[in-house]
């Protein structure tokens, strides 16, 4: 197990923001301290970033001329979000070669549509360029199929907007129905969502993610792209109970995900509350399992 990890995600921030740096710096100092292996990211091109990405919304983004209520405009922010595509396509390529990957960056990317805010969307949800969804492209020219298994309590719509159709990839995702960004309350086409109510307990949460691994043997892929969001867990400060999990909870959505016995990589997303550090440690506790 590799973690893709650069100081340089910390750099950036806008005061009272919950996407903070903070955040991923507890989480790299925890895995430190346990004895993780980092590896250094490369930032994407501006080219891998067009295999999702219209070139115009890029162009927006990289000139700065964007307003988002909640995905600030910040200095640099092009490069720092490049360098966190580039970090998820290094993860994929690790996968690629046999061995787990994880990269622990900043921003995440799962709201990213083609043209970022993915239709319906209030905002862009702290995401700039869809991590996960431009490696999981990239990775389609060595493989042929591609799950993604999205498990940050929100849904995934601008993976969604992307791969929509696409029979090359399935996308599943659970998530808090009735929450933010108010996608995915039902599955269309190659994109399987469970929406899943309010105050939902750790246990209906495995009924439901048993059947999502169901869908993902039925598609038999090559490589399993994680989107890892932590914000599930139940004293997350944004999501209101999240879907009941605990830090124990998400190590058993690694071990389940290993068990599956494929080529896989996993992508970091959200998570925000005082627990989010040793969640990410127990999922790859048993995401890294044999
Ligand atoms: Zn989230």
């Amino acid at each position: 197990m590799k973690i893709i990890f650069s100081q340089k995600c910390l750099e950036y921030w806008q005061s009272n923001h919950p996407e903070s740096p903070d955040r991923v710096k507890r989480t790299f100092e925890l895995l430190k301290e346990k004895n993780f292996e980092f590896l250094e990211p490369e930032p994407c091109s501006e080219k891998d970033l067009l295999l999702v990405h219209e070139k115009s919304y890029v162009e927006t983004i990289k000139n700065g001329e964007f307003y988002d209520s909640d995905t600030p405009n910040l200095p640099g922010i092009f490069d720092y979000a490049r360098l966190s595509v580039g970090s998820a396509i290094k993860a994929m390529k690790i996968a690629l070669e046999g061995e787990k990957a994880f990269s622990l960056m900043r921003p995440p990317g799962h709201h990213a549509g083609r043209n970022g805010k993915a239709l319906y969307a209030p905002s862009l949800g702290f995401c700039y360029f869809n991590n996960v969804a431009i490696a999981t492209r990239m990775a389609l020219n060595s493989v042929k199929k591609v799950a993604i298994i999205d498990i940050d309590c929100h849904h995934g719509n601008g993976t969604q907007d992307i791969f929509l159709g696409d029979k090359r990839v399935l996308y599943i995702s659970l998530h808090l129905d009735d929450f933010y960004p108010g996608t995915g309350k039902k599955s269309e086409k190659n994109c399987i969502n469970f929406p899943l109510p309010i105050g939902v307990d750790e246990k209906t949460y495995f009924e439901n993610f048993i059947l999502t691994l169901i869908e993902v043997k039925k598609f038999n892929p090559d490589l399993i792209a994680v989107s890892a969001g932590f914000d599930g867990h139940k004293n997350d400060p944004l999501t209101m109970g999240g879907l009941g999990l605990d830090e124990n909870s998400f190590r058993k959505i690694g071990e389940v995900i290993a068990g599956l016995k494929k080529t896989s990589f996993a992508v970091l997303e959200g998570g925000y509350g005082k627990e989010f550090p040793e969640s990410v440690h127990q999922f790859l506790i048993g995401y890294s399992k044999e």
